[in-house]
């Protein structure tokens, strides 16, 4: 038998900033606000279970590599734990735990019956075979068996996942209950429960909330430009959602670079360019492509999507936005740091954990239709939806407005409320 070997892809990105830190920074200021109580506080301050795997996988040359994965869970008391599974060579325990925690306020901020968790394998999906990511997949379902399930844990995609990977997923955890399963995961493809307007619900999410921001500051989405950062799932469809709004996308970006057209970008040609061109924008002619892919945080525009990963507005670039509105598709795209810089500045933020909410509101939507075992309308799906996100985001406006916080914090305090008046009523520690 071939060699067995851990398998570590190189180490985190350089320079770069720690989610974790982010994430207890703003529950600091959060708790403070409403003056939670030290046991509540200690009982939330960490995850409330850590797993770590080691799977291996036989390689398409015939020699096994054991690849490292992670499910945090970070709190159940609102209900099952739900959250992504993210496959990427920079995936870190610390980044995972700050990706859970997130999940719990996330579903708090939108009034969703779940708690908080997240997963994630350091691997590099772009350079394995799709039998290889289908037996990692299988392996780490297998490992994880006792942590999933519907009324337990609830997995859905992130980056580097999709409805395929959580198609497997299911056909692993079914075949270990002896019974089809399909609400173990969420972002299944629709033949097997999938739910319509899931592939679209976190751009849409975004799209909404953005709507709602420009609302507020007075800003005509018909007159207004925007930057969206990353190309994935949630920045191709926030960039499509928003320009069908009237908004001009004057950048987008992906890893191969930022691109911009002063006059705006047919997103629906980018979007086709990238999907024959396996999935990146290289060469991409409907804009032109920029010298320094950073600076499209920085650039000329009314509102800025940060799309793509965590840590990438921080205390060095802040001071350079010159968007008036910043929308969070991705999690944790801007560090700690950067926030007095930002409320300095007046700027105002949809943060993450309201703005991109829609993901998991879809993916709750998806659990309730396989439970119910009856299929919902598109149009059932987007109408609630966009409802909740607008309810949400109204009441962390008005929480903001309440305390005279920053958005960002008025969310943490209304998904901290929930939590901690759930403990009061549940008791039992
Ligand atoms: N990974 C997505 C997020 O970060 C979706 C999670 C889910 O649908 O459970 O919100």
């Amino acid at each position: 038998m071939a060699a067995t070997t851990v398998y570590k892809e190189p180490a985190p990105r350089v320079d770069a900033e720690n989610p974790l830190e982010s994430m207890m920074s703003r529950f600091n200021v959060a708790t403070e606000i409403l003056g939670l109580d030290d046991e509540t506080y200690d009982v939330l301050k960490a995850p409330d279970k850590q797993v770590i795997v080691h799977i291996p996988v036989t390689m398409d040359n015939g020699k096994v590599r054991v690849f490292e994965g992670y499910r945090v869970v970070h709190n159940t008391i609102l209900g099952p734990s739900k959250g992504g599974i993210r496959y990427d060579k920079n995936v870190h325990l610390d980044e995972v735990k700050a990706l859970a925690a997130w999940m719990t306020w996330k579903c708090a901020v939108v009034d969703l019956p779940y708690g908080g968790a997240k997963g994630g394998i350091i691997c590099d999906p772009t350079t394995m075979s799709a039998g290889e990511i289908e037996r990692l997949t299988r392996g780490y379902t297998m490992a994880m068996k006792d942590v999933f399930g519907p009324d337990r844990d609830i997995p859905a995609p992130d980056m580097g996942t999709g409805p395929r990977e959580m198609a497997w997923l299911m056909d692993e955890f079914s075949k270990t209950v002896g019974a089809t399963s399909p609400a173990v995961v969420t972002g299944k493809p629709l033949v097997m429960g999938g739910s319509l307007g899931r592939t679209e619900a976190t751009g849409r999410g975004v799209m909404v909330s953005a709507l709602a921001a420009m609302k507020k500051l007075g800003m005509d989405p018909m007159q207004a430009s925007a930057a969206v950062q990353g190309f994935g799932n949630v920045g191709s469809w926030a960039a499509k959602l928003l320009s069908e709004q009237g908004v001009k996308i004057k950048c987008i970006s992906d890893v191969s670079g930022a691109y911009w057209n002063e006059n705006g970008i047919n997103i629906d040609e980018a979007v086709a360019y990238k999907n024959v061109h396996k999935g990146r924008l290289d060469g991409f002619t409907g804009a032109t492509l920029m010298d320094d892919a950073d600076d499209l945080l920085t650039a000329d525009v009314d509102v800025l999507v940060p799309a793509a990963v965590e840590d990438v507005i921080t205390e060095h670039n802040a001071h350079n936005i010159k968007a008036k509105l910043i929308v969070e598709g991705a999690n944790g795209p801007t560090s700690a740091s950067a926030d007095p810089i930002i409320n300095e500045k007046g700027i105002m933020v949809v943060p993450d954990i309201l703005a991109n909410s829609g993901g998991v509101t879809v993916s709750y939507f998806e659990w309730v239709q396989n439970r119910q075992g009856f299929k919902w309308t598109e149009e059932m799906v987007t109408e609630r939806a966009d409802r909740i996100m607008n309810d949400a985001f109204e009441k962390v406006y008005a929480t903001s407005q309440k305390y005279n916080i920053p958005m960002r914090i008025a969310a943490y305090v209304v998904a901290i409320d929930k939590v901690a008046q759930t403990y009061k009523f549940r008791g039992g520690f």
